[in-house]
């Protein structure tokens, strides 16, 4: 058997119709940008997410970018973001023109609050909390000492369309504001780039409305300087339709975790859950001793298994980020992690004899290694 980390085709293929259908309405109605498409698509996105406006963009990135810049963060400013994390989480900052301050993460991958506290400075203005592999992380802890030190709460929700916390609240509306990527791989996705930010403050909304269209407040006047990142039509009646399946879609991550967690053994560590909270598993990541998992990860690739590692290298031990002057040994949890996880294959679409297949073949490798 050949399991992919992730098919896309299979989706795809199975909405072939549907899509096809819409896009020829689009191209007929010589609508492309700034469309009704879009108009729909945002309602409906803040409708699911609990929030008062949807904003969509270009791509999730811009998305935090626009989102900093709409809160005068920028040069001399700091803002803190979790080292475990896809590099885009501390670009965003560096674009806005602020600089990232790396957090360490807990045994669950997500940002340490206690390690806030030692490291937020007089210059910091914000925190950016990523729901990393779509679960929430600690908003409540964070919310406290965001308001506590008075500094913004920022959510990066790129991973985590549809998390929520035991009263139903969803990702995207327990920060200032929050930004979402649309890319292919991420849970609710189009077929190219985008990305939308959902906020509750409307002054906000009104700001990244400008930033995504050449600060353009009519045809002709230019309110700000701004940037040119929008979500088109074409993607825009995509993402529609895909947001009929979310919630199908999320079940299905859902289940497909808990065979995992059920069955794989437990010499390897398996993702942590909080009791209430919904998870959505945009990566289902297990951690195994640090030694052997070069060699499972061949292992499993011999018999036709896909896996990952989200992330291999931490933020701060990126070459980007030399200049910030972090060396190996500063972020331990973080850095420990980068050379433990390994993703395994989880996608809707994934079929339970391919589940099964993993797991058995996981258990398998993981029983005759000498760890
Ligand atoms: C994907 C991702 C982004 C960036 O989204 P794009 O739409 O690719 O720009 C940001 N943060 C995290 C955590 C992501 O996974």
């Amino acid at each position: 058997m050949q399991i992919p980390f992730v098919d896309l085709s299979r989706e795809a293929t199975l909405l072939t119709d549907e899509i096809k259908n819409e896009i020829e309405l689009v191209l007929r109605s010589g609508n492309f940008i700034n469309g009704p498409k879009v108009k729909l698509f945002e309602e409906k996105f803040a409708d699911f997410c609990g929030v008062e406006n949807a904003i969509s963009v270009g791509n999730g990135s811009d998305g935090l970018t626009f989102i900093l810049k709409s809160l005068n963060i920028g040069k001399g400013d700091t803002v803190v973001c979790p080292a475990n994390s896809f590099i885009a989480s501390a670009w965003s900052i560096i674009a806005a023109g602020a600089t990232p301050i790396f957090c360490d993460v807990n045994d669950d991958l997500q940002l340490n609050v206690k390690h806030l506290s030692d490291i937020v400075l007089p210059s910091t203005k914000a925190v950016m909390g990523v729901h990393l592999t779509g679960q929430l992380c600690d908003v409540k802890e964070i919310s406290k000492f965001c308001v506590k030190n008075n500094l913004f709460f920022i959510e990066d929700a790129a991973q985590a369309i549809g998390a929520a916390n035991p009263e139903g609240l969803k990702s995207g509306s327990f920060g200032i504001a929050a930004s979402f990527s649309l890319h292919p791989l991420k849970n609710l996705s189009v077929y190219g780039d985008g990305g939308i930010i959902t906020t509750n403050d409307s002054e906000i909304a009104k700001k990244v409305t400008l930033l995504r269209n050449h600060g353009l407040e009519n045809r002709d006047k230019s309110k700000i300087w701004g940037f040119n990142s929008r979500l088109d039509e074409i993607q825009a009646a995509i993402g529609l339709i895909k947001l009929k399946y979310i919630d199908k879609w999320t079940d299905r991550y859902i289940e497909i975790a808990k065979l995992y967690s059920e069955k794989i053994t437990e010499k390897v560590t398996k993702p942590l859950t909080k009791p209430g909270y919904k998870d959505v598993y945009h990566n289902y990541i297990i951690k195994v001793p640090e030694i052997s998992r070069g060699k499972i990860m061949r292992e499993l690739s011999k018999v036709g298994i896909e896996t990952k590692i989200h992330y291999p290298i931490p933020l701060h031990l990126q070459e980007c980020a030399k200049s910030l002057g972090y060396k190996e040994g500063d972020i331990p949890n973080t850095e420990l992690f980068a050379k433990s996880m390994i993703s395994l294959p989880i996608f809707p679409l994934l079929k339970n004899d391919e589940v099964d297949y993993v797991i058995e073949n996981l258990n398998f490798i993981v029983n005759n290694l000498s760890f």
